[in-house]
């Protein structure tokens, strides 16, 4: 039966979910819930059919059904048992288990030929001589009926008679086809009396040349379906009129119910990006990527490569939505899930992409100094470190370094000083440049009372990466961008084809980087955050020990931005993209005096102070200027907590504000409001209010409705809890026992595992509450 505890308690995540739920609440389907997921191995699995997968897989597994993986491989010409085997690694990858059920439409060509002889039989199918280009023709138009071919009343013996003469082998390619007798009025052309079989002498890849005679879709799909006894076949909405054509075969050969019904849903369009094997197959082929497997492809392959994880992609799979309306998504939703699941999986390590050496003068020449650096960040509940060599010759990246710094360059210029990450405060002393007046090299000067980590520290305003000179590593990290320049490269000028809006810088290859020795012998396709550059990680094919390769996975969070620096005077080699925060916003001392020349500000500034309570800072931010205010108090509106609201908004929501303010935002006060009301009655957790937030802001849309479409509710459930808890102590007996004894700090760690199954979910007071007490 179907165990359907997910979805009890919460409205059903999507218009099939709820469905499913509603078939099993009405025992429509004898208490079976069968999917399927039905490629044609002509090509490797692509981003679009993640959403399928995950949607087919989903609800098999949430309704304690199962998901056949079914080849619909009736297409002789373009199918290959190496696309096969890559669709099924690649599935696995994903996270996918079909179990027993895999299964291949060319195995039931037995069961269908004997099916159309039936349908010949009664009547209801017939041979036809006309070539495509005739049917074409007869078949009418939209708003004109089709005429009938002259061969249409053909008795049902010649029919039985040519269909055997057909499967034999004795016309050629073309020569015939056999079709269903239907209605060539219909207002739904795919009733025309559509094409079932085709005559193709060609080898298949799985049934040789056993057969000559091979069944078009609608034919194969429906009837495949009834074979493996599928409950809900979901396509997509192209194949919305061909619905009408599924029933009547199935009525046709007589399938009672329970039986399968054909169910529709919008395909994903991902911006910077083709959706079409037959399209990539062109990208492969004719040369513009490395293969199936190239980064820049999106491909489940090139995306692995690239450095995705598995969770991402079910992430973002299930994140889009599954609705009857197609949108185009952006391609930032996509990497915003990259990022979210690589902040807590990739330790951060040092690389240098364009190294420019700094000899520090003061230090002894010969010396390496190990200093130890942590993996995790402190808002990470990670633990780890490594050692990190500093030598008196070191490598910083060159853009962190300019002559002539603007304003509010917080990096290494001469005179001034910067913090090594992990290691001592730097000062640069001198500029080397060869007879072009190129800088070759700085010479620079260390504190030794400033090492990290070692108490009380003087502060300076930047932290620069850097790596050892003679201890680091050579490494080749390959900068990759999107594959096309065009949202959406389909659209294109007219003679022009996709091809035309490839991106020509979608691979930069740099040579000459270092990276810290820490990761020299670490295994293949090891992931890593470059600090302050991205995610990356090792090249699964080319990376070797001793000669390393680097893929960029992504950048770091796009709501970082280039410090917008006056460009150098002189023109440099092409730059990395570093990325550096900017904080937005006006200094206290502007609003004071925006206030003092404003008095509707100043009345504002005081009511919020003492009406609602806020303190000196949110009163402030809040009175920056007049829309800032109306915004806070149109929001109050719909959720009175002013605390609240100004809380959420001064510390989350203006950080992702982006240059338009408050008047740019794709949603309203209205929906601001709700979501913080959201939060304080605790139906979600902070931090996924903080995660609707950046949907919100991406996107626009209503919180209730994307915390019910994205299954965000908070699990307060103890119970549920518990027993996540329990897996999560058994699968780290060691850190049980070193809590134990005595390392309290686990407990970050503890409470990270459990976020991370409930995918942040878990109220994390009652979390932690539960966990005290099980490990006291
Ligand atoms: P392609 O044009 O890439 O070959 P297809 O639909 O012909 O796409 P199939 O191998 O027949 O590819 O598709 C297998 C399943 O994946 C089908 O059920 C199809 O509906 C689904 N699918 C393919 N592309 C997308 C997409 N972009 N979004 C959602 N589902 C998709
Ligand atoms: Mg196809």
């Amino acid at each position: 039966m179907a165990n359907n505890e997910t979805t009890d308690n919460s409205a059903p995540r999507d218009f099939i979910r709820a469905i499913v739920a509603d078939d099993l609440a009405n025992n429509r389907t004898g208490g079976r819930v069968a999917t399927r997921f039905p490629p044609e191995p002509n090509g490797y699995l692509h981003i679009g059919h993640a959403k399928s997968i995950a949607l087919n897989f989903g609800i098999a597994q949430e309704f304690g059904g199962v998901c056949h993986l079914r080849f619909d491989d009736t297409n002789p010409e373009t199918e290959d048992v190496k696309y096969v085997e890559a669709m099924q690694r690649d599935l696995r990858w994903l996270g996918y288990d079909w179990g027993e059920h895999l299964y291949f439409a060319s195995d039931y060509f037995e069961q269908l030929y004997d099916w159309a002889v039936q349908l010949i039989q009664a009547g209801k199918a017939y041979v036809d001589d006309l070539n495509d280009e005739e049917i074409r023709a007869y078949r009418g138009t939209v708003t004109e009926p089709g005429k009938p071919s002259p061969y249409r009343d053909r008795s049902p013996e010649e029919n039985l008679d040519l269909f055997a003469r057909m499967r034999a082998g004795e016309f050629e390619d073309g020569a015939k086809v056999l079709r269903a007798k239907i209605d060539l009025a219909s207002p739904n052309m795919k009733m025309r009396d559509p094409v079932m079989y085709r005559i193709r002498h060609a080898h298949h890849y799985r049934r040789g040349d056993e057969w000559c005679i091979f069944p078009l879709y609608d034919w194969a799909h429906g009837q495949s379906d009834a074979i493996e006894r599928i409950t809900h076949s979901i396509c997509t909405l192209e194949f919305e009129n061909n619905r009408e054509l599924y029933d009547w075969f199935l009525d046709a050969l007589g399938i009672p119910e329970p039986r399968p019904h054909q169910y529709e849903f919008a395909r994903l369009f991902l911006d910077y990006t083709v959706m079409s094997k037959r399209k990539m197959l062109r990208l492969v082929n004719e040369g513009y990527v490395a293969g199936w497997d190239d980064p820049r492809m999106s491909t489940v392959a090139g995306m692995r490569r690239r450095g995705y994880t598995p969770e991402s992609i079910r992430n973002f799979a299930n994140a889009v939505g599954v609705a009857r309306v197609n949108s185009r998504v952006q391609f930032e939703l996509l990497e915003y899930h990259v990022r979210n699941d690589l902040n807590y999986k990739a330790p951060r390590v040092m690389c240098v992409l364009h190294p420019l050496k700094v000899v520090i003068t003061n230090y002894p020449a010969g010396e390496v100094e190990w200093l130890n650096a942590p993996y995790w960040p402190h808002d990470v509940p990670k633990e780890g470190s490594r050692p990190v060599p500093f030598t008196r010759e070191i490598f910083i990246e060159r853009e962190d370094f300019m002559e002539n710094p603007p304003h509010k360059f917080h990096r290494l210029s001469p005179g001034q000083e910067v913090r090594l990450r992990h290691a001592y405060i730097i000062r640069c002393d001198e500029v080397i440049k060869n007879e072009e007046g190129e800088i070759v090299e700085l010479r620079c000067s260390y504190d030794p009372e400033t090492r990290s980590g070692s108490g009380r520290q003087r502060r300076v305003k930047g932290t620069i990466h850097w790596v050892s000179a003679s201890e680091s590593q050579p490494a080749e990290v390959r900068l990759y961008d999107r594959l096309f320049s065009k949202p959406n490269p389909d659209d294109v000028a007219e003679g022009e084809t996709f091809l035309d809006a490839l991106n020509p810088n979608s691979l930069e290859v740099l040579t000459n980087s270092r990276i810290e020795p820490s990761v020299a012998s670490d295994p293949p396709a090891s992931r890593y955050q470059f600090e302050r550059l991205g995610y990356f990680i090792t090249d699964a094919v080319d990376s070797r020990p001793g000669a390393l390769v680097f893929n960029r996975t992504v950048t770091l969070r796009d709501t970082w931005e280039k410090v917008k620096a006056e460009p150098e005077p002189k023109a440099e080699e092409k730059k990395p993209h570093v990325p550096v925060k900017v904080v937005r916003g006006t200094s206290s001392d502007a609003r004071r005096r925006a206030r003092e020349a404003n008095p509707a500000l100043a009345e504002r500034y005081e009511r919020y102070r003492q009406r609602y309570d806020l303190s000196e800072l949110d009163a402030d931010l809040l009175t920056v200027d007049m829309a800032v205010g109306d915004f806070f108090e149109a929001a109050l509106a719909s959720h009175p907590e002013p605390r609240s609201i100004a809380n959420f908004m001064n510390n989350e929501l203006q950080g992702r504000l982006g240059d338009g303010g408050y008047a740019a935002l794709p949603f309203g006060p209205a929906e601001f409001g709700e979501l913080v009301a959201l939060a304080d009655e605790g139906v979600i957790s902070a931090n996924i209010a903080k995660e609707i937030l950046d949907e919100m802001v991406e996107k626009g849309g209503r919180p209730s409705e994307i915390v019910e479409r994205r299954g965000l509710r908070q699990l307060d459930d103890s119970e549920a809890l518990r027993s996540i808890i329990e897996q999560v102590l058994a699968d780290n007996p060691d850190k049980v026992a070193a809590y134990r004894s005595g390392k309290t700090g686990l407990l970050g760690f503890f409470m990270g595992q459990v976020m991370r199954v409930t995918q942040g979910k878990a109220n994390p007071q009652l979390v932690q509450q539960l966990l005290k007490e099980r490990l006291a």
